[in-house]
């Protein structure tokens, strides 16, 4: 059994950083461990690892950030009974990661591999977990969660995995990141690029039972770990929590993707790849209705909250649902503003439907009735409109943005409104300081961005169908 080593500090090792050798024996640092020679070798490791980390940083510097979040476990070799030399395992031969962003450093095979390899390896792992190869892993479901070696569907597995390799591995080759020999190279076996493993499961079948009856293997067997078919390890550490959870890998993939953006923006060297994934990636996942509606309904709860509730009269309905906060209970209905960017670039029925949806979540959440009080905002803010329904609005204005006015003007209103919502394709722009009013951004298109201090959700250019109206 291997036992996670914790090596004394994996990102600042012992020797140069940009040593490309072994780093040699490190001064002991501390009390020799009861394993002997084991400590050195930990913190050749570990060297080792910060080295390949920095050239696959140096390489591909738009996943800098990713190969900093990877989390180095080293595991203890054996020992070849009559030398006494670590033995590399050819089954931590890829680095495996797993979906918690380890990485499994496995002493022997680390202390065998060039440095420029096992940077390779990690930024082929970055394409597994950031590719969600484990949650779209068909073997996953397939299995009660284990890696069943040598059963039947382990060659669904390999076959996955080989596909998952094709996918991350053109990119790299792209990029001149060629792989060591064995691994799958969609160039190498004749196969289109750009494809997704889901795409390659099959060419590859058809190609592998060709080259069968020619007796040649479509690659070698490489395993590649959880993070690409989503079964568990024997290695793993029972009940780890090393690595990071889901929430901080959302957070991190969302870096990762809005860094590769900034940097393709400012024309730096990004493959084509990487930025079809960011721009993927940071497409509107969840439902923006669900969200929007979300948002306001929180702007609304909250500005309610800070009413003298003891002048107000109980609603009738109230404790008629338990655990619900029923409408009246939470008024007076706060006063909502929105601010429409009528620049000319967002289509006049993305507005409408924008203000459709607002309106109808307001009903729902503060009663109907409602009067919105719309500004639209180009360079200037234009006078306030108090409409009830989309139709109701008039939109003025054209060239040039800047919501900074049209925020300035909402939260100038009398009565102050306790939520202004902006609509606006964020090409504009935005006020330093958060606005005494909260701010929900919609935030139409790709393109734009809103500031930190606005709950923000992303809405697509394209109309779509037209909502009910309530
Ligand atoms: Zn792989």
């Amino acid at each position: 059994m291997t036992d996670p080593t914790n090596p004394a500090s994996p990102t600042n090792p012992a020797g140069p950083a940009d040593s490309t050798g072994h780093a040699g024996p490190a001064e002991p640092t501390g009390p020799a461990g009861p394993a002997g020679a084991a400590p050195a070798l930990t913190e050749q490791v570990a060297a080792r690892f910060a080295a390949a980390r920095l050239w696959a940083a140096h390489r591909a510097p738009y996943l800098a950030g990713a190969l900093f979040a990877l989390t180095p476990v080293v595991l203890e070799p054996s020992f070849d009974d009559a030398t006494g030399e670590p033995v590399p395992d050819s089954e931590f031969r890829a680095f495996p990661a797993d979906t918690r962003w380890n990485v499994h450093v496995e002493t022997a095979t680390a202390l065998a591999t060039p440095v420029e390899e096992i940077g390779w390896w990690l930024l082929h792992q970055i394409g597994h977990l950031v590719r969600a190869h484990a949650a779209r892993s068909p073997v996953r479901s397939a299995h009660a969660n284990t890696h069943a070696a040598g059963e039947a569907g382990s060659a669904q597995a390999r076959r996955w995995n080989q596909a998952a390799d094709a996918e991350i591995n053109d990119d790299l080759e792209a990029e001149g990141l060629h792989g060591p020999a064995g691994v799958v190279s969609p160039a190498l076996l004749g196969l289109p690029p750009n494809r997704t493993a889901e795409e390659y499961v099959p060419m590859l079948d058809v190609l592998d039972e060709a080259l069968g009856r020619g007796g040649v293997a479509l690659a070698e067997a490489v395993d590649c770990g959880s993070a690409t078919d989503g079964l568990d390890r024997g290695y793993h550490s029972p009940g780890s929590d090393g690595g990071i959870g889901e929430l901080e890998r959302e957070l991190l993939e969302r870096s990762i993707a809005a860094g590769i953006q900034e940097r393709a923006a400012a024309r730096s060297d990004v493959p084509l790849g990487w930025r079809r994934w960011a721009e993927e990636r940071l497409r509107p996942t969840v439902d923006w209705r669900a969200l929007l509606g979300s948002l306001i309904r929180r702007g609304v709860s909250s500005a309610a909250g800070r009413v003298d509730f003891d002048r107000r009269r109980p609603s009738r309905r109230a404790g008629a649902t338990p655990g619900i906060v029923m409408p009246a209970m939470v008024s007076p209905a706060p006063s909502v503003a929105v601010v429409v960017d009528t620049s000319g670039s967002i289509l006049r029925p993305v507005l409408d439907g924008l203000v459709a949806e607002i309106t109808g979540i307001l009903n729902r959440a503060a009663g109907p009735r409602r009067r919105i009080r719309v500004i639209c905002c180009d360079l200037v803010a234009h006078p306030a409109q108090e409409i009830r329904r989309a139709g109701d609005m008039v939109l003025t204005g054209g060239g040039g943005t800047d919501m900074r006015a049209g925020i300035a003007a909402a939260v100038a209103l009398r009565p102050r409104p306790d939520l202004v919502i902006v609509m606006t394709d964020g090409l504009t722009p935005w006020p330093e300081r958060r606005p005494p009013a909260q701010v929900v951004v919609c935030l139409v298109g790709e393109d734009g961005h809103a500031p930190a201090w606005a709950a923000t959700v992303r809405v697509p250019e394209k109309p779509e169908k037209p909502e009910k109206e309530e």
